[in-house]
């Protein structure tokens, strides 16, 4: 079976490197709010090109404490309508939820699967106060004109970089282009700790404060506390395991770029349909997406033809059990989109020739 992702053999190849490190803290007898985690904000601030990173407990707290960082500091009221993608992953959806603002679901590129500033504009109204994009499956959303209409409508902006750690526009990286970039460090994720973790980027020093409160029950001093916060601090350990993985991160993701350009370039059957890609520097590929109107009988021929792929979504949000309220409404491009995509094998280790073997049993693909 050529598997959709071994976790295992990625984090295999940095073993020693890993075990050094956790030894590292270990040893330290420091393993909340250490060294290894301002080490890893300034890196990873570095990495992504923001003048700060705040490391958070995951990438749904990342996206939750912005927004209500966004409240403490008056920028945000209850009620506030904040414009994200139909087709998302429900997380980003729950962000504006839990904050008791209004999420209002637009549809995206059929092609691309992001956000587009048409699509956005349309859907702006006098209670609207943030674009939420999320740069899906990897690919970075056109984060120019997403900023030209921020500007003109004096909205805030917060970036879903969840599945886009390192895309970029014109050398600008996901992340840096809005407000702030919530970031997910799952372990699945193009950067993966080895549990849960996440970071919020952003050149505002207010929202900086105002995060690394709110992430330690809202103390921004030892004993006093400024807002009634969570706990929700990225540890040592896995601040640690992430300094480790941030510096293969560019080979990892050049490697998965290969894989793609190599499925681009390969799969010839008009049963399937492939994503587009706006730029090479603008897509890292967490996921490389299909859609073809035949995706169960085609994940079961792969399947049978030893070929893992997965569903990203099987589900729509407003489809979920969790937003009953939304169940009757009815989002096109979305209910289309999660009927058809079907995702294939990619990482940073899949061999050319697996590759090469799955796009042979892709290619033979008829209808039964
Ligand atoms: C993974 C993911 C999240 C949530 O990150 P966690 O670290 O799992 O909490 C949010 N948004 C998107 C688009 C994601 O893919």
């Amino acid at each position: 079976m050529i598997p959709f992702l071994d976790l295992k053999e990625i984090n295999r190849q940095y073993h020693q490197e890993l075990k050094e490190a956790c030894s590292r803290v270990i040893d330290s007898g420091w393993y909340i709010m250490g060294n290894e985690l301002k080490a890893f904000e300034q890196e990873f601030a570095e990495y992504c090109g923001s003048t700060y990173c705040v490391g958070v407990a995951n990438g749904l707290d990342a996206l939750i404490l912005t927004l209500r960082a966004w409240k403490e500091l008056g920028k945000l009221n209850d009620g506030d309508e904040v414009i994200v993608p139909s087709n998302t992953y429900i997380a980003s959806i729950l962000a504006i939820s839990e904050n008791n603002l209004t999420p209002v679901l637009v549809e995206p590129d059929i092609n691309t699967f992001n956000l587009t500033a048409d699509g956005i504009e349309s859907a702006i109204t006098e209670k609207t106060k943030v674009i939420l994009p999320v740069h899906l499956y990897g690919q970075i959303s056109p984060m120019k004109e997403i900023m030209q209409l921020a500007k003109k409508h004096d909205l805030l902006v917060l970036e879903d970089c969840a599945q886009s750690h390192g895309a970029m526009i014109d050398g600008k990286k996901a992340g840096t282009w809005g407000d702030a970039g919530a970031f997910s460090f799952y372990p699945g994720k193009n950067l993966g700790a080895l549990g849960d973790a996440g970071a919020v980027t952003t050149n505002d020093e207010e929202l900086l404060e105002a995060l690394s409160a709110l992430r330690n029950y809202g103390s921004h001093e030892k004993y006093k506390n400024k807002y009634k916060g969570v706990n929700s601090r990225l540890d040592e350990i896995q601040a640690a395991m992430l300094r480790v993985k941030l510096k293969h991160l560019d080979r990892e993701t050049k490697a998965r770029q290969a894989v793609a350009k190599q499925y681009l370039d390969g799969i010839k059957n008009p049963l399937i349909e492939l994503p587009e890609v706006t730029t090479v520097e603008g897509h890292v590929w967490h996921l490389f997406v299909i859609k073809t109107k035949y995706r169960q009988e085609l994940q079961q021929y792969l399947s049978d033809n030893g070929v893992q792929t997965l569903i990203h979504y099987p589900t729509p949000p407003h489809k979920q059990e969790a937003y009953s309220e939304w169940n009757d409404e009815s989002f096109v491009v979305s209910e289309e989109l999660h009927e058809e995509v079907l995702s294939l094998p990619i990482s940073s280790l899949i061999s050319f020739n697996d590759i090469k073997v799955a796009i042979e049993v892709i290619n033979n693909y008829k209808v039964k």
